[in-house]
């Protein structure tokens, strides 16, 4: 099949499209604009693969997205492509309203146009998978665990757009008749992530000797999943989930954001003996709370389990291990990500003085 994946330069769609290539036969194109967390180099495994092609096209930009749809002929669209980053959509909501939300109309719309193009046996297996979060749902008291059936109640700039653009895919679906499948994921983990997400933060600093930055009292709860769990989730939800359903995907590993820090300070004395930082934990400070931070989020992935198969491979102790080396082994990454306009500094904090 022909496969488009929006976002494709981004942390997840990057997994996704090195496992469509490397363990597929769909033909795949990755449509993505290269915002300051879209990089080409976490796709340098299959750039020279003749299934794969890159379309540098904003989803904002509704003519664009329009011939690169046409051009493309997909048979599914994967759409990841977002702006993720909560602190920033403190920050600037601006980016998440129009991208997320403005940005999945127009994709709506184009995917819409093409389907109706579209006859008989490939109208037929045309699926618009949209990727979504579980902050959609907001926040859980100290039990329980998110359903497919949680009432929506987003919290931040961010999960309210994630919410509206699942909205408008749910209405697409409803009102159009476009065949739509839609996933909600926990907190990702694993390489290529960009370093302004807690652990490549924590572990980019933790080898700079720079404080390791813990919001609040650090006791706010994440379910993590492993990147390469969550790809081939999504792939097997875009290839054979239900038209009209919603799966929750999460990794069964809830933590406190302190023991992750602590976990990959840990993790570093260990593969690290040596370093100047020994024991890492020293650099820890705690710093001013996000405003509006979720408490805890945890996912029921029973849904996904049962009817599509889908199980976590990885436990969450060993997927952290290969995490904090491969951003050992690959500093070339993550220098070039860092040398950027960011480099780690605070964001997301309402008055910037706290
Ligand atoms: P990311 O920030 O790493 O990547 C986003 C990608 O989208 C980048 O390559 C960026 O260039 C591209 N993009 C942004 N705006 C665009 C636009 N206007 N037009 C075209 N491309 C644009 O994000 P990620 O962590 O890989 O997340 C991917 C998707 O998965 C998002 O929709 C996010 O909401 C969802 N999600 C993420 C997580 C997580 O833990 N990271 C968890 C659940 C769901």
């Amino acid at each position: 099949m022909r496969i488009m994946v929006t976002g494709g330069a981004g942390f997840i769609g990057s997994a996704v499209i090195r496992m469509l290539i490397g363990e597929t036969d769909h033909e795949v194109l990755n449509l993505d604009c290269l915002t300051y967390a879209g990089n080409l180099d976490s796709l340098t495994s299959v750039s020279e693969n003749s299934r794969y092609r890159f379309s540098r096209t904003d989803i904002r930009d509704l003519p664009a997205l329009r011939r690169a749809v046409k051009d493309f002929g997909p048979d599914i669209v994967m759409h990841l492509a977002a702006e993720t980053h909560v602190d920033r959509s403190i920050d600037g909501p601006a980016a998440f309203i129009e991208t997320n939300i403005v940005g999945t109309a127009n994709l709506l719309e184009v995917a819409r146009a093409h389907w109706e193009s579209l006859e008989g046996e490939t109208k037929a297996r045309f699926r618009f998978h949209h990727i979504s979060t579980d902050e959609v749902f907001g926040s859980l008291g100290e039990t329980g665990a998110f359903t497919e059936e949680t009432p929506y109640a987003p919290n931040s700039p961010y999960s309210a757009s994630k919410a509206g653009s699942d909205h408008l895919v749910r209405a697409w679906r409803e009102t159009y008749g476009l065949p739509t499948v839609a996933s909600n994921c926990s907190n990702n983990y694993g390489p290529y992530q960009f370093p302004e997400k807690l652990i490549p933060l924590v572990v980019l600093n933790a080898l700079e000797g720079k404080p390791l930055p813990v919001y609040g009292t650090g006791l706010q709860v994440r379910d993590w999943l492993h990147v390469d769990d969550h790809a081939r989730a999504l792939i097997t939800i875009a290839t054979r989930g239900a038209v009209g359903e919603a799966y929750n995907v999460g990794g069964n590993a809830e933590r406190t954001n302190i023991d992750v820090v602590r976990s990959i300070c840990r993790l570093l004395d260990e593969l690290q003996p040596g370093a100047a930082h020994c024991p890492h934990e020293k650099l820890i400070a705690f710093v001013a709370d996000r405003p509006g931070h979720d408490a805890r989020y945890a996912i029921d992935a029973s849904k996904i389990a049962r009817e599509l198969g889908w199980q976590p491979r990885e436990n969450f102790d060993s997927g952290l291990r290969k995490t904090v080396e491969w951003y050992l082994d690959n500093r070339d990454w993550w220098e070039r990500v860092r040398s950027g306009s960011y480099r780690g500094e605070r964001l997301g904090l309402i008055d910037a003085d706290t």
